[in-house]
């Protein structure tokens, strides 16, 4: 846990009491300071009191006594409209900030050179923040990761000369937290989304942009409108890393892509050079276009950081730069849960649990993933736009299970396009396509779950879905289970 001690003997309020505030609290208690803590949620209230908090509802207290104001990401600064809670905070004139906030503040006294990677984008932020950590520890070095993935960002290791911080963020996150430098900044794509917390995707990529505008070196792929307009605003030049999946574009990039390939091009004394890092070709944590574009972040953060750290840790940044261990770093990948994860083998027939896939949109860079003989399990809670989208994915699919609420509306696309069953529950879909796969002449056939849907009709969440799947696949007969996958 980090102690704050720059709020010693301050006033500060906390609300929202989930990992992050409850972490919040604490840190700011270790650190000598006095804290209320409240949240609207009964049981958060509990297990905050239970956790030794003062809980006491702030909608009655003296705001004008408080330093600060430590609210949680998911609450509402702006739109629709601002929270009780960030009303009173203004009304009284208090500063509103995040737990990020609270971090980058404590790095700024213990250590300001301490390395510190922050990285967002609307998709793809937690691959490639699991994969920069996995990337830098292949390295040998010391990693604390969270933020947005796993840990509250309060409760990792401190800052520390040899210790790199890898840390996601979301736009909420990077909104509340106004003095973020970090050392690099990774910004991976910006495309529609939280729009009702922000307004417009003006205002969503401005928050977007502030990550690498604060940041020493910017990592930012160029791909989009809203990401290649934020990379001209980076200056001087030398503080840019761009790059492209591979097309063109009008920023020189550092780190671009030839098919499966990655590339990083360096210029030193005036000589241009490019080097050959990687192929990701068959590497099975790492598969598709969109995770491309997640590689060539985590080995231009490591590069711009080498870069970042030759003055102040020169041992550190020898270590950061062997691309041959980037390789290897890339390669030993896992994957995260539920995205592209290959769960399991068959004999030929490999299982891949791309729960996480609740739209369209992640279904297609699913199944633009694979070349064909695609065993397809679909369906949930349908979003708006159905599955119309993925019409020229259709070819590679050698069989639908449609399953939930979407399987009528999802039959309705499919028909007459891609051979499909109404299989109604996960539980017949796996048994329908594990049988099918497996008496198919494809020389690799994929059992994918990638749904396109929504999990509520039947399921908690995404990893509920995601887990039961597994559970279904490790039931069959004769089926070898690969690695952790919980
Ligand atoms: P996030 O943390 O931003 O939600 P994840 O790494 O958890 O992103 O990936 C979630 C889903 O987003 C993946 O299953 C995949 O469908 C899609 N995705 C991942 N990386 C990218 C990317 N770079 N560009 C577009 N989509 C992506």
């Amino acid at each position: 846990m980090i102690r704050l001690t720059s709020f010693q003997s301050k006033s500060v309020a906390v609300f929202g009491l989930g990992g992050s505030g409850v972490a919040a609290a604490e840190a700011l208690i270790a650190g000598g300071a006095n804290v209320v803590a409240w949240d609207d949620n009964s049981h958060a209230q509990e297990t905050a009191r239970r956790a030794g908090l003062n809980v006491t509802d702030l909608n009655h207290a003296d705001w004008s006594g408080f330093d600060s104001f430590v609210v949680a990401p998911g609450v509402p600064l702006t739109h629709p409209e601002p929270h009780w809670s960030v009303k009173k905070a203004q009304a009284a004139g208090v500063e509103i900030i995040g737990d990020v906030e609270l971090f980058v503040r404590q790095r700024a006294i213990d250590c300001p050179d301490a390395p510190f990677i922050a990285i967002t984008g609307t998709n793809g932020k937690s691959t490639t923040t699991a994969l920069t950590a996995h990337i830098l520890r292949a390295l040998g070095c010391q990693v604390s990761m969270g933020g947005n993935i796993g840990k509250a960002v309060l409760s990792l290791e401190p800052a520390a000369d040899n210790r790199i911080h890898v840390v996601e963020m979301s736009s909420y996150q990077i909104d509340l937290t106004p003095t973020l430098q970090p050392t690099v900044g990774v910004l991976l794509n910006v495309t529609p989304d939280h729009l009702d917390r922000h307004g417009t995707i003006e205002n969503y990529a401005r928050v977007k942009a502030r990550l690498v505008q604060g940041a020493k070196a910017a990592c930012i792929c160029v791909d989009d409108a809203f990401t290649k307009d934020i990379a001209e605003t980076i200056t001087p030049p030398e503080r840019l890393y761009a790059f492209t999946k591979g097309k063109g574009t009008s920023v020189v990039p550092r780190g671009y892509a030839i098919g499966s390939s990655l590339f990083v091009h360096t210029v030193k004394d005036g000589i241009g050079k490019s080097e050959e890092i990687a192929n990701l070709d068959g590497v099975a944590g790492l598969r598709g276009a969109h995770n491309v574009e997640n590689a060539l972040a985590a080995v231009l953060a490591a590069r711009a950081l080498a870069d970042q750290c030759a003055r102040a840790h020169p041992n550190l940044a020898e270590k950061l730069w062997r691309p041959a261990r980037i390789a290897d770093g890339l390669k030993s990948f896992p994957g995260l849960a539920h995205r592209l994860q290959q769960i399991a083998r068959r004999e030929r027939v490999v299982f891949v649990n791309d729960s996480k896939a609740t739209n369209a949109e992640s279904a297609e860079k699913a199944l633009s993933s694979f070349s064909g003989d695609i065993y397809w399990i679909a369906g949930g809670r349908a979003k708006e736009d159905g599955i119309e989208a993925l019409t020229p994915l259709f070819p590679r699919i050698s069989k639908a299970y449609l399953i939930g609420e979407a399987a009528d509306d999802f039959s309705k696309t499919l028909s007459g396009r891609a051979p499909f069953v109404n299989a109604a529950t996960m539980d017949a879909a796996v048994q329908m396509a594990a049988k099918e796969a497996a008496l198919s002449k494809a020389k690799n056939p994929v059992v994918l779950l990638s749904p396109a849907c929504a999990s509520f009709d039947h399921y908690r969440n995404f990893e509920v879905r995601g887990a039961h799947f597994t559970e279904l696949v490790a039931a069959l007969s004769d089926v070898e289970m690969l690695g952790d996958t919980t």
